[in-house]
């Protein structure tokens, strides 16, 4: 089931009313009333705002009430006493859930008074959490079968911070091996993913904020994005999970893209952001705690900046098929996991690439042989490109401002370079810029200066972000023809998309999704 909980911390009753209805507007599917942020905290006030929600949701939604205890996250320092007697008049009015901290339910004291007022109620049940701010837990497990020791009908809720992806992973364990309710996930950026999986995982709750300011939690999502973004509504135990390998990953336009043309054909798939920190080694534990949970039903990869790589490698060592031209590349951007676990990587940059050129251009990849070309760059776009345009008989020239890589990536395929400063002079019928010169937000940079460009030339800059940048303004002003980042984007997204579910992504689709972010 996994409820949308959306927490609600106001400081008076008139900002819980706006609040509430806002996560209502929104479509929470339960409310957490927050109580240790309101200011003058008394039962009445609490009466009051069980009310407020009550009559604001017409009783159809489910209420949590947290007075939470400031030494695990609560917003301000009411003493024990007071915290307990809240929660204790929150099951007399109605409340359907009070979340205690298991810490403070060791005390006698506290956990009498508690099950005195629930077995006076039919309907209020138990929440029991514990969180840890700074890393994992000592003993996840443990700490989870102690919770039901102590209070067999009560819901675990576990939370911790994941310093890395591959800590998340002891949390889709416990929800898997879980029979009753309970609420694990991870907070902080490499925790994200738990917050989405969780309903897959049949996690009793997931919680999300109204908007980034009423974020109570590192790393917590906006319904928006939970609804939007990730898919919210179709997910369930049997959703196929797809994702972006890359670090950063927050600014990435590829689960935007793939998310909505899964839900535009209808599909049972959701794509993540997966922030994988690290290299080779953490690259290596992520994939192989992938691998070793079938159950999580990851199904592909698009790979990115800093593991292109990596993942070569890890496909290479554990003898998986490697599209040869990726293998030429020394790099791929797509992995695909088959129905048989095995593991399959390809590179659907250079492809990308030379359908953009040959699509404007109206021709075929034969067409290309011994067509001068000049690259700006030698990193890992131009690396793609180049091999491409290599194996097609393309003449390539690559400029680079570190004349070495130059000479390097030339030698491989047998090309000529030249430093950056000679640009000026350069005689292509076809150029491409694969640095990042006049991307955002540097948008007033341009590789080369515009008397250099000339009406016949086609030029080709493979940023994206904007999708007219200024030497493509200047090519256009020039009369030459032009051809975005943008398309080649699309392109590889379009190929990734075909490689994960043998279908075609409609690709109006993509570009708008991609200009819509970028608004
Ligand atoms: P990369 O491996 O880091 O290579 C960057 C290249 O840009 C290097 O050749 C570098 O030169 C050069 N460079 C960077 N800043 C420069 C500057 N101020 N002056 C001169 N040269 C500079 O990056 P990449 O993965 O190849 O990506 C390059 C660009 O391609 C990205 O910025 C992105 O806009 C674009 N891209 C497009 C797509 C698409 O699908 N359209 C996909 C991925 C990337 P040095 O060797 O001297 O450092």
């Amino acid at each position: 089931m996994a409820y949308l909980a959306v927490p609600i911390a106001a400081q008076n009753l008139d900002q819980a009313r706006q609040q509430i209805k806002a996560a209502l507007a929104a479509g929470a599917e339960m409310l957490e009333l927050r109580t240790d942020y309101l200011e003058n905290l008394d039962m009445d006030l609490v009466q009051s705002l069980i009310a407020e929600a009550r009559s604001a949701t017409k009783q159809s939604l489910p209420v949590i009430v947290t007075c939470r205890d400031e030494k695990q996250g609560g917003a301000r320092t009411y003493p024990e006493q007071l915290r307990i007697e809240i929660l204790i008049e929150a099951v007399r009015a109605g409340s359907d859930f009070i979340d205690c901290e298991y810490d403070n339910f060791l005390s006698t004291e506290v956990q009498e008074k508690i099950k005195a007022v629930l077995a006076e109620s039919s309907k209020t049940r138990l929440i029991l959490s514990a969180h840890d701010f700074k890393s994992r837990f000592q003993d996840i497990n443990r700490l989870y079968h102690d919770i039901l020791t102590m209070c067999p009908t009560a819901i675990p809720k576990l939370v911790y911070t994941a310093n890395h992806i591959n800590d998340c992973f002891e949390a889709f364990d416990l929800l898997a091996n879980s029979s009753g309710d309970s609420i694990v996930f991870c907070m902080g950026a490499a925790g994200l993913i738990t917050r989405i999986i969780a309903k897959k995982l049949d996690s009793f709750v997931t919680f999300a904020s109204i908007d980034e300011k009423t974020a109570t939690a590192p790393g917590q999502l906006t319904i928006e994005q939970f609804r939007r973004l990730y898919r919210y509504d179709d997910i369930d135990a049997d959703t196929e999970l797809f994702g972006v390998i890359a670090d950063p990953v927050g600014h990435s336009l590829s689960p935007a893209i793939h998310n909505a043309c899964f839900a535009d054909k209808g599909m049972n798939k959701l794509y993540l952001p997966l922030l994988v920190e690290g290299s080779q080694k953490e690259f290596d534990e992520f994939l192989n705690n992938i691998l070793s949970r079938k159950w999580l039903n990851f199904r592909g990869f698009s790979v990115t900046i800093p593991h292109k790589e990596n993942a070569l490698n890890y496909v290479r060592d554990k003898q998986g098929f490697v599209e040869p031209l990726a293998e030429k590349i020394g790099a791929v951007n797509t992995l695909v996991i088959g129905t048989d676990g095995k593991l399959a990587a390809y590179n659907t940059d250079y492809a990308a690439a030379l359908d953009s050129i040959t699509s404007t251009l109206g021709i075929t990849r034969a067409g290309l042989r011994d067509l001068p070309v000049a690259v700006i760059g030698a990193g890992g776009v131009a690396r793609a490109i180049v091999a491409g345009l290599s194996d097609t008989g393309a003449r390539i020239k690559i400029y680079n401002r570190t004349v070495k890589k130059a000479e390097r990536l030339a030698d491989e395929f047998s090309c000529d370079f030249a430093p950056l400063d000679d640009l000026p002079n350069v005689e292509a019928e076809l150029l491409i810029n694969c640095t990042s010169i006049g991307m955002y937000p540097n948008v007033d940079e341009t590789p080369l200066p515009k008397e250099c460009i000339k009406k016949d030339m086609v030029v080709f800059d493979t940023v994206y972000n904007p999708a007219e940048t200024l030497l493509l303004k200047q090519a256009k002003q020039a009369g030459a023809k032009t051809i975005d980042g943008l398309s080649m984007f699309v392109n590889q997204a379009l190929a990734q998309f075909k490689l994960f579910t043998g279908q075609n992504a409609n690709s109006d689709i993509m570009r708008k999704t991609i200009l819509q972010r970028f608004e």
